[in-house]
């Protein structure tokens, strides 16, 4: 019902970049290639997404739009064996109770799209429509309909600065997809698929370029590879610390530590690594639904994903100094 999805929004949705993540891991779940985030005022406005994935007919939308109908957690063993980036089936509806939403969808082989109007969790219009192939879902005047959550978000390049970031830290565990972000009708970011340094440099900046040392190891039946900056650009901040465990970008304290641990004696204290760092686990050996934002992740062996991932970047660092 509508206020249950109202206070489940108070979770998933905190601000209009929850909003794009949520979005962008659904348009990436489909399979898309080419995802534009379109962003009105600091997504304040509208935020909308777009995608050329393998959409939806007009039954599965509207189940989309039904809490937890889509909850791939059906039995606990799918708790320890998730492939996609969503499972729990409450973004859409938790989104759509709290703003003025529109989903528009076609899937790639039919004649027609459907276009569904919600506004404040409630279905308003649900109509045949044409469309390109894809999905586009928009969200408008977030947290209009809870007025105490709108006074939290920040100015508008705030709220896109959030937006940014999060685009950006999803996009590099995607080098092939192609995302465009743009605000107020102006593109901000373009970042053509491909290649995976690439679009590791896209993120990092130019002026990285030249300090990063690859990495690449195995160690019980886990695989990091990804980037690590040479120590005299670090940071005093976890900022440019950018974790992936399956695809999924996540924050993981002992993951730090030890991408710390490998960098021992080589960087100064209270400074912070630059880095990209992807881990490969059997998705049976790797919790993610640890909290409904899905930034967390648990491992069945904490221990040797530690040992992993610090020999991974000691090695990768000893090339520096070759
Ligand atoms: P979850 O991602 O946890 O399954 P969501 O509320 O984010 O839950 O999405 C609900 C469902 O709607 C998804 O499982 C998917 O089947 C469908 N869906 C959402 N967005 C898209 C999209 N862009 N393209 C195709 N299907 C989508
Ligand atoms: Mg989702």
């Amino acid at each position: 019902d509508i206020l249950s999805n109202k206070i489940a929004a108070g979770e998933v949705v905190e601000r209009p970049a929850s909003v794009v993540k949520e979005l962008v891991e659904n348009s990436l779940d489909a399979g898309s290639t080419s995802i534009e985030v379109a962003i009105e005022r600091g997504g304040l406005a509208g935020i909308r997404v777009s995608d050329n994935g393998h959409g939806m007919g007009a039954d599965d939308a509207m189940l989309s739009l039904e809490r937890y109908a889509t909850s791939k957690l059906l039995t606990d063993a799918d708790l320890f064996s998730i492939r996609t980036l969503g499972f729990r089936g409450e973004a859409l509806p938790s989104m759509a109770s709290v703003s003025r939403f529109e989903l528009v969808s076609r899937e790639q082989d039919a004649p027609s799209g459907v276009r569904i109007v919600v506004e404040g969790g409630r279905i308003l219009d649900v109509t045949e429509t044409g469309a390109a192939p894809g999905t586009v879902i928009s969200v408008k005047n977030l947290f209009f309909n809870v007025p105490a959550r709108r006074k939290f978000l920040k100015t508008e390049n705030t709220e896109m600065g959030h937006i940014a970031d999060i685009l950006l830290s999803v996009s590099l565990g995607f080098p092939d997809v192609q995302f465009r972000l743009l605000h107020n009708g102006r593109v901000l970011r373009h970042l053509a698929g491909g290649d995976a340094f690439v679009r590791a440099v896209d993120v990092l900046g130019k002026e990285v370029e030249n300090h990063l040392f690859p990495v690449e190891h195995r160690g019980a039946g886990i695989r990091v590879s990804g980037w690590v900056a040479s120590p005299d650009i670090s940071r005093s901040t976890t900022q440019r610390i950018y974790l992936y465990v399956n695809g999924r970008h996540v924050r993981d304290r002992s993951v730090y530590k030890a991408l710390f641990e490998g960098y021992k004696g080589r960087m100064m204290t209270g400074r912070y690594p630059v880095a990209i760092l992807f881990l490969d686990v059997d998705p049976d050996r790797v919790d993610v639904n640890v909290h409904p934002t899905k930034h967390e992740v648990r491992f069945a062996d904490g221990r040797a994903v530690w040992a992993a991932v610090r020999d991974g970047v000691a090695l990768a660092l000893t090339g520096e100094d070759n």
